[in-house]
């Protein structure tokens, strides 16, 4: 079984029921809705035809909804054409509303000119096109165009190491966040967090939007400014997983601290007890070509190793010619990466240095050494809410890890999680019913076998007698030994 997971992009290329139902066939286990593109009605029959081809192929499905922030965009082009800017020619980026040309287009940031002075580095197209400012007005910033190419409309514009005067959420964030909620999606992530007061707001909104579930989807803080590296352990504490956000992150610093900062961000992460998502142009070749270049196979099996719950693919299923190769391709490099098992992935268990005082810490190491001490690989984690797998999870024991629930949206929510096969499961009754129940589930479904000895455990359960336990059983005998 995977244990890192993969997270397809939506878009016309792949988001009909058909098309979802071959990709989850091909290995993905969540997929994500990118709001930078589209409208409500296209992703909401998107989210649909997901639920169905999961339903259908009775599998768990994380869905993510991806906000777009505050990302500064040039607008459009005349008849839509792209435009060639040429190195030493002069280029205006203006507030004003015009139709852009050679030697002008708009942008959506009525703050530009304020923002910039004479010297700063603007940066169009993840970086393409670069201009240096030459002077300003109230509404143009004239520049001087450093690398050429040719611009198209609505691209992205990055200004590194400028301090941004704009809230981390747009109007537009806060009209699809509130129809993100009406879709009950599992994971929401925030695009451009500059420090955990981004986060906290999010939170703080998401759990108001939707009281009844104490707002159970899960915020995902995208890392890709320079600010949110130096914020990083705060905003880390704030969110409960992140995603190294390497598009814009590479724009924002440098593409050399990409790696280092990758590294820096996932190993954060899962000694904090978050997930982590490492994205963008894993298999970027093919988009346009039905196998990936050696480069970038290593790049998919380092972000494994690197200890990443999920590796993302965004264009390459959005829109590429191969979805379904892509994501067949990236399942075979995990597969193969998990072969070898670097220390990262397979952690001894330690006290924590001090002791963490947290309960979910001593039953989660509890089960790993007792599965060590009668030779299993195998833990099955009841959780309510998912909380107690995804903790099992982050002390990357390297266990067999089944999550049961009773929980539709937990069990989908686990889907993304390192190393947590989750399964659907009726609660209540006494322990041993419960016990007998969970044996049952992972019989039926192929992964453990009579007479086999797994571990079996509980976060806090409410009212049920196997809360806060830790179980060693035997399959298909009556009495467990506590
Ligand atoms: C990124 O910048 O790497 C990223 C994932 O964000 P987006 O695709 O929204 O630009």
């Amino acid at each position: 079984m995977r244990k890192a997971k993969i997270l397809a992009t939506l878009g016309p290329a792949s988001n009909t029921q058909e098309k979802i139902e071959m990709m989850i066939e091909s290995g993905i286990s969540a997929v994500r809705i990118n709001m930078s593109h589209g409208t409500h009605e296209e992703h909401t029959a998107a989210i649909a035809n997901a639920r169905a081809a999961a339903a259908k192929l009775k599998r768990a499905l994380s869905i993510l909804v991806d906000l777009s922030g505050p990302k500064i965009r040039t607008r459009t082009l005349k008849d839509k054409l792209p435009v060639e800017l040429k190195v030493g020619e002069l280029f205006t980026i203006t507030t004003r509303e015009i139709e852009g040309n050679q030697s002008e287009v708009s942008t959506n940031f009525d703050h530009l000119p304020e923002v910039v002075e004479q010297g700063t580095r603007i940066l169009i197209d993840d970086g393409a096109i670069e201009l240096g400012v030459v002077s300003k007005t109230e509404t143009d910033v004239l520049c001087r165009v450093l690398v050429g190419g040719w611009l198209k409309e609505r691209k992205g514009i990055n200004l590194p190491n400028v301090r941004l005067p704009i809230p981390s959420m747009t109007e537009k964030d806060h009209a699809d966040l509130i129809w993100a909620m009406g879709q009950n999606v599992d994971y929401i992530a925030l695009s451009f967090v500059r420090q955990a007061e981004d986060c906290r707001q999010v939170k703080d909104l998401i759990k108001k939007m939707n009281p009844r579930t104490m707002g159970r989807a899960l915020l995902v803080a995208k890392i890709e400014m320079a600010e949110a590296i130096e914020n990083l352990d705060e905003i880390i504490a704030e969110t409960d997983g992140v995603m190294v956000a390497r598009g814009d992150l590479g724009v924002e610093t440098s593409v050399e601290l990409v790696p280092v900062y990758q590294k820096r961000i996932i190993e954060k992460a899962v000694a904090n007890d978050k997930f982590v998502i490492t994205a963008t142009q894993m298999l970027q070749s093919m988009i346009e070509s039905p196998s990936p270049t050696r480069a970038e196979a290593s790049d998919v099996a380092n972000a494994v190793w690197d200890g990443s719950d999920a590796v993302m693919l965004s264009a390459e299923t959005a829109s590429g010619n191969y979805p379904v190769e892509a994501i067949r391709t990236m399942a075979r490099i995990i597969d193969a990466a998990e072969t070898v098992k670097p220390a990262q992935l397979r952690k001894p268990v330690k006290f924590s240095q001090p002791p963490s005082g947290r309960t979910s810490q001593a039953l989660c190491k509890a089960a790993a050494y007792a599965a060590k001490e009668v030779l299993t690989e195998k833990v099955a984690v009841f959780t309510e809410s998912g909380l107690m797998a995804r903790r099992l999870s982050t002390i990357r024991s390297g266990l067999q890890t089944f999550g049961l629930t009773s929980s539709r949206d937990a069990c989908n929510q686990l889907a993304l999680i390192w190393g947590v096969e989750p399964y659907m499961h009726e609660s209540g009754g006494t322990t041993n019913d419960m016990l007998r129940e969970g044996e049952k589930t992972l019989v039926k479904s192929g992964v453990v076998s009579p007479g086999e000895t797994i571990i079996m455990m509980a976060g806090r359960l409410s009212g049920l007698g196997l809360s806060s336990s830790v179980i060693v059983w035997t399959i298909g005998e009556d009495i467990p030994k506590r």
